[in-house]
């Protein structure tokens, strides 16, 4: 089983396939108002040439307005990415928007996109392919009410498709491995195919995310 995205203890990020647990360096928006070293980053990019840069992005969520720090941030971190070479996991909590606009300029430089959590904006899904991107379906979609996001992943095409928990894998009380079956479950019956052919798409779906890393 893959998971796109998840966390121990707090914001380093991850994604695993079958074979192997990749790192995710980044400074994440909610630390955009906290004091940070990019420069520590950056280091820890240089050292591990088979990590990616995230989770970085843009948040509304826990504020309303944007800062200036953490569109910087941001911006520095795309850059960052861009020259080393390295996939990305971005975040875009009720910005989606304006994540893929500062992610356009990067097309062809940033290897991949990985636009964890998406689940509103269907609009946007054009230009999120444009640029190569990957959709990462979380445990929102186990959620009965949830309609729209039900309909959305119907629609995504299947080889620009991951799942993820999002969960801190470092917290006794998560259960990982159940919630990826259960949502793997949900969105074969959702889209009318067999689980098994999906989780192997799946896995040679996170491994088409990772190909540009060193060693793969
Ligand atoms: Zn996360």
């Amino acid at each position: 089983m893959i998971d796109a995205h998840y966390h121990r203890n707090g914001y380093p990020a991850y994604l695993r396939t079958p074979d192997c647990e990749t790192s995710f360096h980044g400074i994440h928006p909610w630390q955009a108002a906290d004091s940070f070293d990019l420069d520590a980053i950056c280091a820890q990019l240089m050292a591990d040439p088979s990590s990616g840069v995230g989770e970085i992005g843009l948040d509304r969520l826990k504020a309303k307005t944007i800062s200036d720090s953490q569109r910087k941030l941001f911006a520095q971190q795309l850059a960052l990415a861009a020259e080393l070479r390295r996939p990305v996991v971005l975040h875009g909590a009720k910005c989606w928007g304006e994540v893929v606009a500062a992610c356009r300029p990067y097309k062809g430089r940033i290897p991949a996109f990985l636009f964890h959590g998406f689940s509103r904006s269907a609009g946007l899904l054009p230009e999120i392919f444009a640029l190569g991107g990957y959709v990462s379906i979380g445990p929102a979609l186990l959620n009965d009410h949830a309609v729209n996001y039900r309909e959305l992943v119907k629609e995504l095409p299947l080889e620009r498709t991951l799942v993820e928990t999002d969960m801190d894998y470092s917290l006794p009380d998560n259960d990982p491995d159940e919630t990826l079956r259960q949502i793997v479950s949900t969105l074969a019956a959702l889209r009318g195919e067999s689980e098994s052919a999906l989780a192997a798409r799946l896995a040679d779906n996170a491994r088409a995310f990772l190909q540009s890393l060193s060693g793969r």
